[in-house]
């Protein structure tokens, strides 16, 4: 088990070395055990998608590591979180946006956090609309929220062998990435990282301008 850990890791750091994308491990339903084999070959990035799985492993683990959070964030439950967190890529809502402010001010802390979009032609709920995502960037009460960055956006393709499909997906994704980046500068919103890609998926998005790939299963194996 170590050892396949170890190659996959270390192909998949490879294949992102000459590009500008870095890897989150995606952690979601692992054992402990396989996120101290990885956190013992020396990476440290995790990303999970439930709040009560990521402060079981973070109470668990060395406080080294570097965690996200990757899926929907119910409001009720930022507080458990906002200790630690090093950024959210699943805000989808100004409400929750006010939260992570008002829990991060509690802890002393600045927590970045990207704004999920809906790319996929998937009729899932999950995701803003562009004009979802100006309500959110032009809110006069946003310039008041010190204690969040916003750094960028995240977004899912379409599950869908078509590669020319899911490529669209991101090349849309970035497109709007590189809009806000060129239109909106302020105190708290400064973009840097466009988070888009899985195990699936990640050699079209690096190519189509990720930043941030989330990778489970081509780290672990199945689930
Ligand atoms: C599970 C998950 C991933 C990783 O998926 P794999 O296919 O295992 O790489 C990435 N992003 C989100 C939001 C996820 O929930």
């Amino acid at each position: 088990m170590k050892e396949s850990i170890k190659e996959n890791l270390d192909e998949i750091l490879s294949k992102l070395s000459t590009t500008e994308a870095k890897l989150i491990a995606v952690t979601k339903t692992h054992p402990l055990e396989k996120l101290q084999t990885l956190y013992d070959l020396g990476f440290k990035v995790f990303g999970e998608n439930r709040v009560q799985e990521l402060t079981e492993k973070y109470e668990k683990l060395p406080k080294d590591i570097e965690w996200h959070l990757i899926g929907t964030l119910q409001t009720n439950k930022t507080k458990y979180i906002a200790p630690f967190i090093s950024m959210i890529h699943s805000v989808e809502s100004f409400k929750l946006l006010k939260e992570i402010n008002k829990r991060a001010k509690q802890n002393e802390r600045v927590i970045e956090c990207l704004l999920q979009m809906h790319i996929a032609e998937e009729d899932t709920k999950f995701g803003l609309d562009e004009k979802e995502l100006y309500e959110i960037l032009e809110s006069e009460e946003l310039k008041t929220f010190e204690n969040i960055k916003l750094v960028g956006l995240m977004g899912m393709a379409t599950f869908t062998e078509n590669e020319n499909q899911v490529r669209s997906e991101f090349k849309k994704l970035k497109s709007l990435f590189d809009k806000v980046k060129a239109n909106f500068n302020t105190e708290n919103i400064t973009f840097r990282e466009l988070s888009m890609g899985m195990s699936g998926d990640y050699p079209i998005a690096i190519e189509e301008g990720a930043t941030l790939v989330r990778i489970g299963s081509a780290i672990f194996g199945s689930r």
